[in-house]
């Protein structure tokens, strides 16, 4: 059946021969900023959909899953987080979930494209609830030059929620980003970054993630999966690294009484979600 693109939105992964798409009714935002082309579309069933260069960022109904599971299992593995970084994150909906837990003393985001978050204060405003949260603090610069310029030690957990690592977001993958996040991190500070598709990249962009954080001195690193239906695959992993702590021992009981709602996390799936499939152990031999 060929799907047309005025009620379909249909994202194709060449490379992979798989395509998604969502019915929509219409596209209500363009906008080519200086870093991107932001869209966001009316869909059927799924809420809004927000596109940036051609690439699913989120929908209203399924942005649950991704935005819980790259900030709840991460701050409840950290002993007591209170300083916390956002790189990317532009759509706000990691804020909104780092700002849930009541220890964390101040939030910064720092994104490249003010676009993004304009887009998502219109279109998304649900995820935006916290922007005005006095703990939160939103940059719209590049993260690659905010982490160098950081003094030593003064985050215990950054969160780098970005693109696809082409464009802006390219030099967010590579070890002398992690150098300078690791020197940014506490002694026992750790960092997690959202880590594509293990069933398409576990040979490619997994392995070479696990090579630059150890080869920037991350001495652990675990790798956590869940569903984003809306991402390629709809397999999705979140790659966490310390300087040492064990990542696979998380504040459980913190994470059974947790003083906030969630759609999707809570301590059984954080648990789930580290569980190591036997096509991944090779890489995976950290945990
Ligand atoms: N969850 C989405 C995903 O996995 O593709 C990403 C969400 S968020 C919209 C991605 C953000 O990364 C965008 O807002 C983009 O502007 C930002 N970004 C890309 N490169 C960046 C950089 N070098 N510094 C800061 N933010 C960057």
């Amino acid at each position: 059946m060929a799907l047309d693109d005025r009620n379909w939105f249909t994202e194709v992964f060449g490379d992979e021969g798989t395509a998604f798409s969502l019915k929509i009714t219409g596209r209500l935002h363009a906008e080519q900023t200086p870093f991107q082309k932001i869209e966001v579309y009316q869909t059927e069933r799924w809420g809004r959909l927000m596109v940036i260069d051609g690439c699913t960022m989120l929908t209203s109904r399924d942005n649950f899953t991704y935005h819980e599971m790259m900030a709840h299992p991460v701050l409840f593995t950290h002993p007591d987080p209170q300083q916390v970084l956002i790189i990317g994150g532009g759509d706000c909906g990691m804020l909104r979930e780092v700002l849930k837990h009541p220890g964390v003393e101040r939030c910064v985001q720092v994104d490249i494209d003010e676009g993004v978050t304009r887009a998502a204060r219109e279109y998304f405003p649900e995820l935006c609830s916290s922007n005005d949260d006095p703990r939160a603090e939103l940059r719209f610069e590049d993260g690659i030059q905010y982490i160098k310029d950081q003094a030593a030690g003064s985050f215990d957990v950054i969160i780098v929620d970005s693109t696809d690592p082409v464009g802006p977001a390219e030099g967010l993958f590579g070890e002398a980003f992690f150098r300078d996040v690791h020197r940014t991190l506490a002694e026992d500070g750790l960092l997690v970054q959202q880590s594509e598709s293990p069933i398409l990249h576990i040979e490619t962009l997994l392995k070479d993630l696990y090579q630059a954080m150890r080869g920037a001195g991350f001495t652990r690193v675990a790798t956590l999966q869940f569903p984003v239906v809306c991402y390629p695959t709809g397999w999705w992993s979140a790659t966490m690294a310390s300087k040492g702590g064990d990542l696979t021992r998380f504040r459980e009981e913190d994470a059974r009484n947790k003083p906030f709602a969630t759609e999707y996390y809570n301590a059984d799936i954080h648990r789930a979600a580290l569980a190591v499939p036997e096509f991944c152990k090779r890489l995976f031999t950290d945990q």
